[in-house]
């Protein structure tokens, strides 16, 4: 599979760059990892929006979901003028707010899902670890029909649990919101030092920092995860592209 970071910033857009949005392929089919602000804008660099027919939130902080309202209304449209022939499928924690707004457009069809849930769509199948944040929220692991395995860990502060859940993936996309020393677990995140350790326990083989701060030097953080061992280990960025 290949993975696409259409965008990575925390909390914010900086100028063109998005926040969280991952997008992943294989055999022409294609899922979408969250939809941040900007995301509906730019994953156009790679794919129509009417070829985009699954889309999991991670949860419903607007940096990771701000952008679902564009692609219902793409999707609706898209229907309009008949360049679109599928329902967009949005898959969430429950949530009465979504289902109410995806119901009422009928484009789009809400499934919720919880920590138990599997999803079996085209070549992937989709599983989840229900993370430490002030809302509800998922981390996100993509197997594929050859086995391959990514794991997205969305917003979470450290938790042994999603050290086994991210067990041996072939690529592990950790939230990296803040540097070492920082204290990240009052605020739901990982700091540095903590995403280096999940990356560490889990074995991933390749790892990529995400969900990067605004402010001071973001080559830090790769550094103190390189300190702590990790030999493949990469900072995100928009439009890079991740052949697993
Ligand atoms: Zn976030
Ligand atoms: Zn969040």
């Amino acid at each position: 599979m290949k993975c696409t970071i259409v965008g990575m910033w925390g909390g914010f857009p900086k100028k063109n760059e998005p926040t969280s949005g991952y997008l992943v392929e294989k055999d022409g089919f294609a899922i979408l990892l969250d939809a941040g602000s900007g995301v509906a804008a730019h994953v156009q660099n790679y794919i129509e929006l009417n070829e985009l027919n699954h889309l999991f939130l991670s949860h419903y902080h607007y940096d990771h979901s701000v952008d679902l309202g564009a692609f219902m209304f793409g999707r609706m449209i898209g229907t309009y003028i008949d360049q679109a022939d599928e329902r967009l499928h949005i898959y969430g924690p429950a949530d009465n707010d979504i289902a109410r707004q995806v119901e009422d457009t009928n484009f789009n069809k809400f499934h919720a899902y919880n920590k138990n849930s599997t999803f079996n769509v085209g070549p992937f199948t989709v599983t989840f670890h229900k993370n430490t944040h002030p809302v509800e929220t998922y981390a996100m692991k993509i197997v594929d029909d050859e086995e391959k395995t990514l794991v997205y860990t969305a917003d979470t502060s450290y938790k042994k649990s999603l050290s086994k859940f991210a067990e041996n993936a072939d690529v592990l996309i950790t939230e990296c919101s803040h540097y070492e020393g920082e204290d990240a677990k009052r605020l739901g995140h990982l700091n540095a030092e903590e995403a280096a350790l999940l990356a560490e326990e889990s074995q991933a083989k390749r790892t990529i920092l995400s969900h990067l701060p605004h402010y001071g030097n973001t080559e830090e953080l790769l550094q103190t995860a390189k300190s702590a061992g990790l030999k493949d280990v990469t900072l995100a960025e928009t439009g890079m592209v991740i052949q697993i």
